[in-house]
């Protein structure tokens, strides 16, 4: 289990358990806020903290471009 520690203030944190509902990006090409499933990202030898993640419709313009 992997959790997203925030702390608010000295009294209050708050801790958020990632599961495959709660975890979001934004695409690098359009903007849009999409949720994506970690173990997706890992299973492609993603690198969580560089990886930039096309949403749907990106990706699949990306994919006709190149053709
Ligand atoms: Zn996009």
């Amino acid at each position: 289990m992997f959790y997203v520690k925030t702390k608010i203030n000295e009294e209050t944190t708050i801790t958020t358990e990632l599961t495959d509902e709660n975890v979001f990006t934004i695409c690098p090409e359009c903007g849009k806020e999409f949720e994506i499933d970690l173990y997706d990202v890992f299973s492609n030898d993603g690198d969580l903290y560089s990886t930039a993640i096309y949403c749907a419709e990106c990706s699949a313009k990306r994919i006709k471009s190149k053709n």
